[in-house]
């Protein structure tokens, strides 16, 4: 880019961490409806972006833009896109027209979703070459206010547009070409595939992957895997790398935005290694907000040009870049169970020694300490599901004293008791209380969050009380083969009990299992 710009004549200062600076050199964001079949907008992105335009077609059209495109494109092919002239004295578009610069992003639109994303390398207006590529209408029409294109990104799977269309707030769908400053760009950047350029020489280029996509097996073997380092004479991994993702993917269950800036992880990840870092390591949070990054599962936008190797705390204090988990890892940890798995990796492999309890709740996982992902503490004033038949009757929250908890639905409920007779599937135990049959219906995966498990039959089980609070408490689980196991050991106590009319969701038995591994870990 820099070298672009400076082949065209412009003074570009590179490595200067003066926010002034960084925010004229940022990006603005011009949104480009790609235009339907009538537009034949598939085609001219196919022939005019994807193929690109050869010079050499279209030199006598250039006139006096030819040495711009000639140093843009040393190898002949301009990749170009244009916009029909408007009228109109004011609208959307044509103060996009007016106020796009080069250095700015484009990215296309189509059917609700963006799928390519392109830098402006240069700007210009001619019906010739518009005519030459694109062709013009009955009335002589044409594309001429053209955009040179460089660094074309297609995404790998089209992005849906309204959410990052809503934090511009811009109306989806998108109607008409559109310029959205800098400052908003920046914030809903991350909805959208990272660059594939790197934004800084300073980034080390990640291996490349052996398989494009990743899997839930790559993102739980490279968490797995992180270059921790070991201080002489110690065998205990370093936890800094750790302790940051567990930060990370949590960040990432709660629902907040998986990219942060350096003064949000310095405070927060900065605590974290003070109370759960190996014992006399020091609290050094620049270390793994920078070295996160060969793990593969991280990345760093906003560090200036020329910071050097890794740079000085001064240097992120100025510039404030921000960093986080990947896209592709923060969309495969969308995933209730991936996510667990990423957990149960990092404390297992990593945090052996920590107060895994004290710190799930500190990262804001507590909720991973119970089945229905309700902390311990709320257990207590957990009078049970459906306690008697007119509970059961109309829809209850769960918690009356908080809005916010999942409403059950109680026709399922009922059946679920119905199908086995109000008898526990562990025990066999058909209990009578006011002279009525007494069970419950437990949720195999909480609907609460973390879990986020759903409200179906093929997600409940029906138990005692007594089998109820130790499912959910997470000391018996159901194991492979179908068996009740107890999470600490012991004997099994025998076979859940089915009924050929009830479809358990083997995901959700699963899900279950892997939090009693976590919960075993975390009690000991
Ligand atoms: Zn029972």
């Amino acid at each position: 880019m820099v070298r672009r710009l400076r082949a065209l004549g412009f003074t570009v200062t590179a490595g200067s961490a003066d926010t002034d600076g960084l925010r004229q050199m940022a990006p603005q964001v011009v949104l480009q409806p790609r235009g339907g079949a009538r537009d034949h907008g598939r085609q001219n992105f196919d022939k005019s972006v994807r193929q690109g335009v050869p010079l050499a077609d279209i030199r006598s059209e250039l006139g006096e833009h030819a040495d711009a495109l000639t140093a843009l494109y040393p190898d002949g092919i301009a990749r170009l896109w244009g916009s029909l002239p408007t009228r109109q004295a004011n609208n959307e578009k044509v103060r996009a027209l007016r106020n796009r610069r080069v250095g700015d992003d484009v990215l296309f639109y189509a059917e609700n979703h963006f799928f390519a994303r392109a830098r402006i390398l240069h700007l210009f207006e001619s019906s010739a070459v518009a005519r030459s590529v694109w062709g013009a209408d009955a009335d002589g029409v044409t594309w001429e206010h053209i955009m040179a294109l460089g660094e074309v990104e297609e995404f790998p799977a089209p992005v849906l547009a309204a959410p990052f269309l809503r934090r511009l707030n811009v109306p989806a769908p998108l109607r008409s070409l559109t310029l959205r400053p800098a400052e908003d760009y920046h914030r809903a950047a991350q909805l959208l595939p990272r660059h594939l350029q790197p934004a800084s020489p300073q980034i080390p280029t990640p291996a490349p992957d052996a398989t494009p996509q990743l899997s839930p097996a790559d993102l739980l073997n490279r968490i797995g895997s992180l270059n921790t380092h070991r201080r002489a004479g110690s065998d205990a991994p370093s936890r800094h790398q750790p302790l940051s993702l567990l930060w990370a993917v949590a960040r990432i269950a709660t629902g907040k935005p998986r990219l942060a800036p350096w003064s949000s992880f310095r405070t927060e990840v900065g605590a974290l290694l003070a109370e759960f870092g190996l014992p006399g390591s020091q609290v050094t949070p620049e270390y793994p907000f920078w070295h996160l990054q060969s793990s593969r599962l991280w990345e760093i936008h906003g560090i200036p040009d020329g910071a050097g190797p890794m740079p000085r705390t001064g240097v992120l204090n100025t510039a404030q870049p921000v960093a986080g988990l990947t896209l592709a890892c923060a969309e495969l940890l969308q995933d209730p169970l991936t996510r667990l798995q990423a957990v149960v990796t990092l404390c297992s492999t990593y945090l052996d020694d920590v107060d895994q309890r004290e710190l799930l709740g500190r990262v804001g996982l507590a909720g991973y300490t119970t089945a229905d992902g309700l902390p311990d503490e709320d257990l207590d004033s957990d009078d049970g599901e459906g306690t008697d038949q007119e509970q059961a009757a109309g829809p209850v929250p769960r918690r009356p004293s908080n809005s916010s908890r999942p409403v059950r639905n109680p026709a399922i409920v009922n059946q679920v008791k119905d199908l086995y007779g109000n008898a526990c599937q562990v025990c066999m135990t058909r209990l009578q209380y006011k002279r009525r049959p007494y069970s419950e219906a437990a949720h195999i995966r909480g609907l609460g969050s973390p879990h986020d498990g759903p409200d179906e039959l093929a997600n409940l089980l029906c138990l005692c009380p007594n089998h109820h609070v130790l499912f959910d408490g997470l000391e018996i689980f159901i194991d492979v083969d179908g068996y009740v196991q107890q999470t600490h050991g012991g004997d099994s106590l025998g076979p859940l009990r089915r009924n050929v009319g009830h479809r358990i969701n083997d995901e959700h038995l699963r899900y279950h299992r892997t939090l009693c591994e976590l919960n075993r870990l975390t009690g000991k």
